[in-house]
């Protein structure tokens, strides 16, 4: 058996890395025993080898291909280039990875001048041959020689329409011509004629559509997705079979469930009297499957039998193509099914229900793109999910969690969203930003009041005003989640953030505060940072303004226990702080904080555990994980702060540079949405394994727009962190990606 070529009832479904999924699952249907025209793959050994050979098929590979050809000849009893009973073959790509810049499939391959006249004799009709050629020749035109379709359909119109002002020309005469006019375009636009000779058509048809794996466009795709380029591409070289022949033919496209709704049941369509990929000269009538029975009862009674032994066999919905010639059924393809979202969580709930797949299967197999997209429309677009869809959905994220390991925790502002993140599913807050309670109608006035204080009685007075908003937030937040883990970051941002840019806003501020416009303009000139990511915040803000970190964890701490009061039992609270760039600073905030929690202990005369740790956010807090560690309960990655520091990109400045870096291969992906996991995602794993030896229970998590995605989900399962935090609408999609690389991660230890 050579590795190049491999014949239908040669291979298998396993044989995917060699003949592509295409070739693969038509060996399989071959070894089935259902109806498949024979056939042989130009697997992707042979496709690298092509490349080796300096995109040649050298002469040996040629001879394989002969002696190929020659089987096919004796399985159908036609012959290559024969006037009598031609053998006609079509060249399909055969993908092992979808990609979209792969060749079109080029049909009636083998038709000359000379074979046409054995077609005809086999359909009986010099009509259906010359349709046929001709199709060859504008396929052959556009794969091979890149002569755009368009030209081939243009000039079949002009003579078209030519035509039916001199009715005397019959429809053959006019596809007679095409053929001819179809010829000069070649000859025209390449300067050579068309090919007569059938071997000379392979060849140039294999060679081209090979070329295409290393095509720009194949390339850009490849390196955008990382497609490695050794995976090459295979090829299917299979006897054409004529849906096109007579009225007792036809094509058909069927899901084995319906791929918008997934209902059970076949569903898709046939065209009597086609042949496929002709949508340019479709004037056919485009039938539902159903109706099929009424024009072949029989072969259509054989192909529902068919399609349900192919669903139970790859035990999921597949997409099947087949064609009927004269009477007679062939299968030309079978794969996964695509489907939409909806569809996506009926079928796996229904194939676990009738016993086709266990329910990890059923997991493994949900895209975490499509639960995100049925959780937005569910949202943003006000269509509520059908009851129906969410009953799947529900069943779904419950399997979901029996094969989760890492935990999935929210990202909030407000209590409100703490109930829409129970309601997603979320084990808990996993940052919790203290300062949106701030940006309220009036609160705004008075933590600006709270800044601008010049002496520490307007401060604490400020303070005592705040004090109750953020107790009553913290207590609502705890009264919801329970005994579940609540993490509250301390103020983070620059002040400066909170105040007016605009003069009339600040007119108004200053009518506000009773304090004249020129006070406060200047007030705030000095508050002015130039780069305030990197100015005063954090950890930095409560070393100078300590009262405000004191403050902050008081009412966590009251809140905390009157919340446990309520409810009978504490609540698990953390207190994070941000932005820390040494040990020393973190110790210096931990024990304000230790102090504050203290003093309330006291006050209430009640206490309860809490930790305190912090986000490794910048580049030195990571380097010094293991010192942090030595005084920190606990670690979240900050990856938006950290991506932006170790790449020294500015997010906000910075979004069209990343775009234009990624178009120009620069970049893989955009390091914002999916984690750098070769350079901030080393940085992370080596801080977070630096902090475990430090302190072997450190718990460990990341929060950061990243903590959605279901790549650094992986990623963050691989280092072993505890949880991932994302924001609210995304928990249902980082459950199912957790699951799966829980799913991934137990297969690989098997
Ligand atoms: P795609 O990968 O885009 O689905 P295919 O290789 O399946 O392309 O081919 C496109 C069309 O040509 C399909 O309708 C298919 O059924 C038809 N086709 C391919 N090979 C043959 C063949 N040997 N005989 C008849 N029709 C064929
Ligand atoms: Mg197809
Ligand atoms: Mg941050």
């Amino acid at each position: 058996m050579s590795e190049f070529l491999y014949s239908f009832n040669e291979g298998s479904r396993n044989m995917k890395g060699l003949l592509g999924e295409k070739g693969a699952n038509l060996a399989e249907m071959t070894a089935m025993g259902l109806p498949v025209p024979f056939g042989f793959v130009v697997t992707t050994e042979a496709c690298r080898k092509f490349f080796r050979d300096g995109n040649t098929i050298v002469e040996s590979v040629m001879e394989q291909l002969h002696e190929k050809i020659q089987e096919l000849e004796e399985v159908t009893g036609k012959k290559f280039g024969s006037g009598e009973n031609p053998l006609l073959v079509s060249v399909r790509t055969s993908s092992v990875v979808n990609i979209p810049t792969m060749a079109d499939t080029v049909l009636n391959l083998g038709l000359n001048d000379k074979t046409v006249s054995g077609l005809a004799k086999l359909g009986g009709s010099n009509e259906f041959a010359l349709d046929s050629y001709s199709r060859f020749i504008r396929m052959y035109g556009s794969v091979v020689k890149k002569i755009p379709q368009a030209v081939f359909v243009s000039t079949y119109e002009k003579l078209k329409s030519k035509e039916s002002l001199k009715t005397q020309y019959s429809e053959e005469e006019l596809l007679y011509r095409t053929v001819e006019e179809y010829k000069k375009i070649i000859l025209r636009k390449t300067g050579k004629p068309f090919p007569q000779e059938p071997y000379l058509q392979l060849k140039e048809v294999i060679s081209a559509m090979l070329g295409y794996w290393n095509s720009y466009a194949t390339m850009t795709y490849r390196e955008f997705h990382e497609i490695s380029r050794d995976i090459g591409v295979a090829l299917v070289v299979q006897a054409m079979v004529f849906g096109n022949l007579d009225d007792d033919s036809c094509i058909g496209t069927v899901f084995t469930r319906d791929p918008r709704t997934g209902l059970k049941g076949t569903c898709g369509r046939f065209i009597v009297k086609a042949q496929g990929g002709d949508l340019p000269f479709a004037d056919s009538v485009v039938r539902s499957i159903e109706e099929m029975e009424d024009f072949f009862p029989d072969v259509y009674r054989q192909f529902i039998k068919i399609a349900a032994l192919l669903e139970k066999h790859y035990r999921d919905m597949q997409e099947i193509e087949f064609t009927v010639e004269s009477g007679k059924l062939y299968m030309l393809q079978t794969k996964k099914g695509r489907r939409s979202p909806e569809a996506a969580i009926k079928i796996a709930v229904e194939l676990v229900e009738e016993k086709i797949v266990d329910r990890k299967t059923a997991v493994a197999g949900i895209k975490s793109a499509d639960v995100d997209k049925l959780i937005v429309d569910a949202f943003h677009m006000e269509a509520k999910m059908r009851p129906e869809v969410a009953d799947n959905f529900r069943t779904i994220m419950t399997w979901v969690d029996e094969f989760r390991v890492m935990g999935v925790r929210a990202n909030i502002d407000t209590p409100e969203d703490a109930g829409l993140a129970l309601q997603m599913g979320a084990d808990g807050i996993g940052l919790c930003r203290s300062e949106h309670m701030f940006f309220g109608e009036e609160r705004i006035y008075d933590f600006i009041r709270l800044i601008m204080a010049e002496s520490d009685r307007e401060r604490s007075r400020a303070l005592e005003v705040l004090r109750p908003y953020q107790t009553e937030d913290f207590r609502k937040i705890f009264l919801i989640m329970e005994d579940r883990p609540v993490t509250i970051r301390l103020l983070d941002p620059s002040l400066h953030k909170f105040m007016p840019k605009s003069e009339e806003e600040i007119r108004q501020l200053a009518g506000k505060l009773h304090m004249s416009e020129k006070k406060l303009a200047a007030k705030i000139k000095v508050m002015h940072e130039e780069n305030p990511l990197m100015g005063k915040r954090g950890a930095r803000l409560a070393v100078s303004y300590p009262d405000i970190a004191r403050m902050q964890t008081e009412a966590i701490i009251t809140a905390a226990i009157e919340a446990g009061r309520e409810m009978d039992g504490m609540p698990d609270v953390s207190v994070m702080i941000p932005f820390v760039s040494t040990a020393r600073e973190f110790s210096k905030v931990r024990s304000i904080v230790d102090e504050a929690a203290a003093a309330c202990f006291e006050k209430m005369g009640e206490t309860l555990d809490y930790s305190v740790g912090t986000m490794i956010e910048t580049p030195r807090a990571a380097l010094m994980s293991d010192k942090i560690a030595e005084r920190a309960d606990f670690f979240s990655f900050g990856t938006n702060d950290l991506t932006e520091l170790v790449y020294g990109l500015s997010r906000s400045d910075t979004e069209n540079l990343v775009e234009d870096y990624v178009k120009k291969d620069l970049l893989d992906r955009n390091p914002f949405y999916s984690l750098d996991q070769r350079g901030v995602g080393k940085l992370i794993s080596m801080a977070a394994s630096d902090g475990r030896k430090a302190r072997p229970k450190l718990k460990m998590g990341l929060c950061g727009d990243h903590g959605g995605d279901a790549e650094t989900i992986k990623f963050c399962r691989d280092i072993e962190l505890n949880f991932v935090s994302c924001s609210t609408l995304r928990i249902p999609g980082a459950r199912l990606a957790a699951a799966q690389a829980a799913i991934d991660a137990s297969v690989k230890n098997d």
